[in-house]
């Protein structure tokens, strides 16, 4: 069975690599009982006020968010940033910086996928993306539908996954920076999916000390036992148990969006642990 939740915390739209227009994406997730939802598109804020409008009408209470992906040695890390400002200018140019880097890898990538004899091109990668931040879902979705693969996760996993042939590193922010970052501009930082993190238990710490506030513990991929010792972790570091369906409307990856159960106190949590930013519009004036 499904589960269904009012609160969904991780979200893509087509601004970054999902599928749907943040409208729609609003849409399906109040027909599915959503009521409040983060969209969280990775290095992009750029769909925010689109989804609060469609929410307004709707009764859907749309969160401000991002995802950060980073480049380490701990795996896949990945930081959701809750309750940023679309109009914080200091903040939009350190996101411009990160999608100029996602443009770059991807031409990279592209390039290394036409040496290996998958002709697929650069035009019809940015085509797929409608001016959405670049990704490797593009890159994906433009193997499948050339039938050089035959699904869209197969890409992943037989080409642009971390270790696979045409594969490039991130040029970006490591995991303390992303923290800091959110931080910095007075939103809270929360480690999403940290089933990808590679070395959990030891760079937590870390993580804490730079701020971060939550972790993705109800996530649509857990087992029980891995989300039971998710909640152990948060409570010890002190951290909101925070969950979201991750969904891209692509392939197999992320769940339907309100899927995943998650606690509504996770919001009030969350806001609980908001700090005057230090940088861009809103920063504290005081001493
Ligand atoms: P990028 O930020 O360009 O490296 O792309 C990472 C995104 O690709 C993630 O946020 C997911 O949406 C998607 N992704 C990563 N690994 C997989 C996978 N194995 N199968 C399907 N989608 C994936
Ligand atoms: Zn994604
Ligand atoms: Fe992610
Ligand atoms: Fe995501």
């Amino acid at each position: 069975m499904i589960g269904r939740s009012a609160v969904d915390l991780h979200t893509h739209s087509l601004r970054s690599d999902g599928t749907l227009p943040p409208a729609a994406l609003v849409r399906r997730a109040a027909a599915n009982g959503v009521r409040i939802q983060a969209l969280s598109d990775h290095d992009t804020l750029a769909g925010v006020d689109e989804a609060i409008a469609a929410g307004a009408a709707l009764g859907v209470r749309i969160i401000p968010a991002t995802e950060l992906n980073t480049e380490s040695e701990w795996g896949d890390v990945h930081v959701l940033g809750y309750f940023l400002d679309p109009a914080d200018d200091a903040l939009e140019e350190r996101l411009r910086w990160l999608r100029e880097h996602r443009g770059r890898r991807v031409e990279l990538m592209v390039e290394r996928l036409r040496a290996l004899g998958y002709a697929i091109s650069l035009e019809r990668v940015l085509e797929l993306a409608q001016g959405g931040s670049l990704g490797r879902p593009h890159l994906a979705s433009a193997l499948f539908e050339a039938g050089y693969v035959p699904t869209y996760d197969a890409a992943f996993e037989a080409l642009i996954a971390k270790d696979s042939p045409a594969y490039v590193a991130r040029v970006g922010l490591t995991p303390l920076e992303a923290v800091a970052l959110i931080r910095a501009h007075g939103g809270v930082p929360s480690l999403a999916h940290p089933g990808s993190v590679i070395g959990l238990a030891a760079l937590l710490p870390q993580l804490v000390a730079a701020g971060l506030a939550g972790m993705e513990c109800h996530y649509g991929s857990h087992t029980p036992e891995f989300t039971a010792y998710l909640l152990g972790l948060a409570a010890v570091h002190g951290l909101v148990a925070t969950g979201g369906s991750d969904f891209h409307g692509r392939g197999e990856h992320g769940a339907e969006l309100g899927a995943v159960p998650v606690p509504a106190d996770a919001v009030w949590m969350l806001e609980s642990r908001q700090r005057p930013a230090t940088i861009g519009p809103f920063r504290s004036r005081e001493g």
